[in-house]
């Protein structure tokens, strides 16, 4: 059979490393599982409720175009219209949408360390990534970034928050940078968690997508919303890479549920500000305490934490962290999600 051999360098998605002797029961409460960024709590009362009305209507397709969904993404975004807002089965295949829009060959440039499916998404769909390592302070380098730049250049994913060292930039140096950048690059703004940060100078690039013509800001439900079991994500557009995005995208690939479920968490931004704010709460206790325990770790601005320690740390109290190295960081890191208040007790009771 003839095969494309960049296949060859895709390594499938390389899941949380589970010790021999763990052997996890998702069932059970012997192990809390910190490594995938997910929110402890899962959906809001309301979204639950939604799932269950769709069950009446699961022998039909779903909503090919999403309305509802669609409709309520642009009302928490003033000056979006639904025709600005695109969805996926999670924001990753809002970012594969993305580049499959993109002519070939060519180049996605990236930070790194950061998300690896940008890397394996791109060769998957015929285009190389370039990585641009962060800068001293574990920030996206915007900078070196903009001298990354080529005629091979298709597109720049900025992670920001970046995952996993949990820094952001504000809107002003997104926009400055945007700016810089020739027009035909598409600029991907990768905001899985945007609702983390407190800074009101980060918040608002949908008001960078609107005035542009290259700017696509990409947000999921997998994280605050508590729906990563749902798999929908979106993304905001001007108007004509929106349509393109669409002429791309497997259609009915966000099922009913999901349509729903994120419907109505969307409708519940008090609920929502409420989580994060838990988090952030949680967020600083876990980093004071590796602070008083003499850990280094990367100040976060998300519902994680890089730190200077082994996952074995962690796992004498039954906690199960993400392994720095299959992340980019050396060994020695660890990438921790912040989790409700007692898990998050029992991880720091592996500091004691
Ligand atoms: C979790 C995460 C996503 C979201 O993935 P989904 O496909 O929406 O579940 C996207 N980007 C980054 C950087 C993430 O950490």
């Amino acid at each position: 059979m003839k095969t494309r051999s960049v296949l060859e360098s895709v390594s499938p998605y390389n899941p949380p490393r589970l010790r021999e002797e763990i052997s996890v029961d998702h069932g059970s409460e012997r192990y809390v599982k910190l490594t995938m960024n997910e929110l402890s709590f899962g959906p809001l009362p309301e979204a639950r409720a939604a799932i269950v009305e769709t069950l009446s209507r699961a022998g039909r397709y779903p909503d090919r175009d999403a309305t509802p969904l669609r409709e309520a993404i642009a009302r928490a975004n003033p000056g979006l219209s639904p025709d600005n807002v695109v969805v996926g089965n999670g924001s990753s295949e809002t970012l594969v949408d993305l580049m499959q829009i993109l002519e070939r060959p060519g180049e996605v440039v990236i930070p790194w360390p950061s998300f690896p499916f940008y890397v394996s998404a791109a060769r998957v769909v015929g285009l190389n990534a370039r990585k641009v390592t962060l800068d001293g302070h574990h920030r996206v380098d915007l900078d070196a970034m903009l001298a990354a730049v080529t005629d091979e250049t298709r597109a720049i994913i900025v992670c920001n928050p970046n995952n996993p060292s949990g820094t952001y930039l504000p809107l002003a140096e997104v926009r400055r940078f945007a700016e810089a950048l020739p027009e035909g690059v598409l600029v991907i703004l990768d905001e899985a968690y945007y609702d983390f940060v407190d800074d009101p100078a980060y918040a608002g690039s949908h008001g960078l997508v609107l005035q542009s013509e290259n700017v696509v800001s990409t947000r999921t439900f997998s994280k605050v919303h508590g729906l990563a079991g749902f798999r929908v994500g979106y993304g905001l557009a001007p108007r004509r890479l929106a349509d393109l995005v669409w002429s791309t995208h497997v259609p009915f690939s966000v099922n009913q549920a999901g349509q729903a479920a994120a419907a109505a968490s969307m409708g519940q931004p008090e609920a929502i500000a409420g989580r994060s704010r838990l988090m952030k709460r949680e967020r600083e206790r876990v980093q004071d305490a590796f602070g008083a325990a003499g850990l280094e770790y990367v100040p976060s601005h998300t519902n994680f934490v890089m730190v200077g320690a082994k996952p074995r740390l962690f796992e004498k109290t039954g906690v199960l962290v993400r392994e720095g190295e299959a992340l980019g960081y050396p060994v020695g890191w660890s990438r921790v999600t912040i989790g409700g208040p007692e898990e998050n007790d029992r991880l720091l009771a592996a500091l004691g």
